[in-house]
């Protein structure tokens, strides 16, 4: 359960989601919508421990959230971030590299495996053997997807994973996301067919 009891947090004195609370229960399924700059990618940032509340507190399965507690519980958690670099020279390589890390338990999927999610998720088998920098932002986006998922973790948090997408592709994105029935996941979207078929809309704005 993620629980956020009146938090706000404040940038260059500008209080941002004032006296936030609300409460995610385990394996619900989030959207987070609502107009650019009003902390949605902080929100989700601050569940992973990235960034602290300037009031309140938010906790984590009862556990409160704070330098001393974030490094094991970000452990249960799979962040996407909006935007990154990726610091692999071949898709292999930014695949195998989570798995490789000790906080992260889940066994290293096998070829086979990687390639039934590429199908799941539309995504052509070759892909696997080309490097980073031939693929595109869309096909970027799911197989990071794919990596956040195949890590198995108790919480997801997906910022804006489907902005390069084709309706198409976001379609198999929906399905993909529903079928990690025992996570929590909150997601950061503006597109409407999340919206529908989630557990709960979050509306972050004035
Ligand atoms: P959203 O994801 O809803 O677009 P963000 O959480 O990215 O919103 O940002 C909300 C506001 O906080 C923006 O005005 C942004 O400029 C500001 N902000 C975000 N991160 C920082 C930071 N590290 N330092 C200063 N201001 C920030
Ligand atoms: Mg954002």
């Amino acid at each position: 359960m993620i629980e956020f009891d009146n938090t706000t947090f404040i940038y260059d004195n500008k209080p941002l989601m004032q006296h936030f609370s609300c409460c995610i229960e385990r394996g619900e399924k989030v959207v987070l919508y609502g107009p650019s700059g009003h902390g949605k990618s902080t929100l989700l940032a601050s569940i992973a421990g990235f960034v602290l509340p300037d009031e309140g507190t938010i906790r984590i399965d009862g556990k409160t959230l704070d330098p001393t507690t974030i490094q094991q519980t970000r452990k249960q958690m799979a962040w996407l971030p909006q935007e990154f670099t990726l610091p692999f020279d071949t898709v292999e390589e930014l695949i195998d590299a989570p798995f490789n890390l000790r906080a992260n338990q889940a066994a290293k999927p096998s070829v086979g495996t990687i390639l039934e999610q590429f199908e799941r998720l539309g995504l052509e088998p070759e892909l696997y053997r080309k490097r980073t920098i031939e693929i595109s932002g869309g096909q970027r986006q799911r197989i990071m997807l794919m990596i956040a998922a195949l890590l198995r973790k108790k919480i997801v948090l997906l910022d804006e994973p489907t902005s390069a997408l084709d309706p198409h592709a976001i379609n198999l994105v929906v399905d993909y996301i529903r079928e990690l029935s025992e996570a929590t996941v909150v997601m950061v979207s503006h597109d409407q067919r999340f919206i529908e078929a989630f557990d709960r809309k979050i509306y972050i704005g004035d």
